[in-house]
């Protein structure tokens, strides 16, 4: 028995027999510029299903404990419910998108090192940019919480690079959302897929990614495909 929960963007959930877990959904719907730009990805929701979860596979694997429990169907999977933790981590390995606007710098601008920023998970406000220490301080999370987060988001950077490497793929910037479990371990939920993360493909600098739909590049579909083909088939 499943009950429907919530919609979101690009996910729906569901409450499950187990109160420890929820059903995830994944949808077709793609949104950009917080919604004002709506459409639809084909089997944005199966790839998006399959890529987040064999990343989350890694990533557990790795030792970071994340909200994945299984694959149920192309667009279903079981996860461990959570408390979302209101805070989008944004991690960046080259500049581009707000941040080269924000800077007046050309995208692809190699950061010395990794940036770790935060933004406040709230559309009526358009998800602003905060200041590091407005997350504890405003009370979205502890102070403790808030370190395990920033550790393990540099971590996963760090594993995700490498593993798009392999493909053939440069990771230049994501996004990480966290939830708390019931018993109070902070854990990776949400989705990383080609709408979370930039991904270039490392020989044309091609993008591979959501950008291809919010700058309307064309060949959206193809470039999803492309991902998931050089990762699961
Ligand atoms: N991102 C996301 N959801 C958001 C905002 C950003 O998944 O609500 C991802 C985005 O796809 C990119 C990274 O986070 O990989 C950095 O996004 P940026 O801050 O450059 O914002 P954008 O250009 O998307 O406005």
């Amino acid at each position: 028995m499943t009950e429907f929960l919530y919609e979101g963007k690009a996910k729906k959930i569901f409450k499950t027999d187990n109160p420890e877990e929820y059903l995830v959904y994944f949808k077709d719907d793609a949104t950009a510029f917080n919604a004002q730009k709506k459409g639809t990805v084909l089997e944005k929701g199966i790839i998006n299903n399959k890529l987040s979860n064999y990343f989350f596979k890694i990533i557990e694997s790795r030792g970071i404990p994340t909200h994945f429990v299984r694959e149920i169907s192309d667009r279903e999977s079981i996860v461990k419910k959570v408390k979302i933790i209101p805070v989008e981590v944004i991690v960046r390995n080259k500049v581009a998108g707000s941040m080269a606007k924000r800077m007046g710098i050309d995208e692809g601008f190699i950061l010395k090192y990794p940036t770790i920023e935060f933004s406040y998970k709230n559309d009526e406000l358009g998800d602003p940019l905060m200041a590091d220490s407005y997350v504890v301080a405003l009370g979205l999370c502890s102070d403790d919480d808030f370190n395990t987060i920033k550790k393990y988001s540099m971590q996963i950077n760090e594993i995700l690079k490498e593993e798009m490497l392999k493909a053939e793929i440069i990771l230049i910037d994501f996004k990480l959302e966290f939830g708390k479990t019931s018993d109070d371990t902070i854990i990776l939920a949400d989705e990383i897929s080609p709408d979370t993360c930039r991904l270039w493909d490392a020989k044309t600098n091609e993008k591979l990614d959501k950008d291809r739909f919010r700058r309307d590049l064309g060949n959206v579909e193809g470039a999803y495909k492309e991902v998931l083909k050089r990762f699961l088939q």
